[in-house]
């Protein structure tokens, strides 16, 4: 049993950070810089920790940029506001990811001025179906052979979709529930105590305010996991914070 909690966490805060460290801060914000092999281990890791679920990094930063621009307007590709479940929302998301990977849509001009990590033999190996179905048979025999009974095979699909999993908590929560220490013109919120749970994601509202601001806590008692992890990369030179220019508050 502790083998399966233990895989299970190790899923969930692994992807979950690549996800916000590399897709959301780097890939959608640049909000620090490294070296091209920093980046490509970056790159590769993600996918590897996705796995099934894997977010392809310019398809994610083209939406997300979006996402901001059009904060819970129609053109927000997953506002909350505009969907009667979280299912809908993310389906909507999901046809606008693709549309922006098999090149059927093209995004607008200024959602691609600003640097955009490209790896394409990565992409198209992480994003064929057949790899999916493979990290999906690892998890599942790994199942197989650790769980106790089958009862935790309830986690599997957890595994199988983390990455949409966690956008979807994080958009869904973080534009509806919670408190705001901002007023963005939006829904933005951010939903404490799950902000370490979601290590900073969902401080939606602080976000929001300063969009290039690579610590997403503001008060004494938030706390953004993430970024403490990205001081320590700052410290030791695997990456270099960008300086940045805070908004004023209104
Ligand atoms: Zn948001
Ligand atoms: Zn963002």
């Amino acid at each position: 049993m502790l083998v399966i909690i233990t895989f299970f966490l190790c899923h969930w805060f692994l992807s979950l950070f690549f996800h916000s460290f590399f897709l959301h801060r780097f890939a959608s914000h640049q909000m620090y810089t490294t070296s091209k092999n920093w980046e490509r281990t970056f790159y590769f890791t993600t996918w590897l920790v996705q796995g099934s679920s894997y977010l392809v990094p310019r398809a994610y930063g083209v939406m997300h940029r979006m996402h901001h621009v059009y904060s819970d307007t129609e053109k927000d590709p997953h506002s909350p506001h505009f969907f009667k479940d979280v299912y809908q929302m993310m389906h909507h998301t999901i046809v606008i990811f693709r549309g922006f990977l098999t090149g059927k849509d093209l995004p607008e001009a200024q959602f691609t001025q600003e640097y955009l990590p490209v790896w394409d033999k990565l992409d198209k190996l992480g994003h064929h179906v057949a790899t999916r179905i493979f990290f999906g048979l690892l998890y599942t025999a790994f199942y197989f052979y650790f769980a106790p009974n089958y009862w935790w095979f309830l986690l599997l699909p957890i595994h199988f979709l983390m990455g949409p999993i966690q956008g979807a908590v994080v958009n869904w929560c973080g534009h509806k529930y919670g408190y705001s220490n901002y007023d963005n013109g939006d829904h933005s919120k951010n939903t404490t105590p799950f902000g370490v749970i979601l290590m900073g994601e969902l401080f939606q509202n602080n976000h929001h305010f300063a969009k290039d601001d690579a610590n997403f806590a503001k008060k004494w008692y938030e706390f953004d996991m993430t970024y403490q992890v990205m001081k320590g990369l700052h410290f030791i030179g695997i990456i270099k914070l960008k300086p940045l220019i805070i908004p004023i508050a209104q």
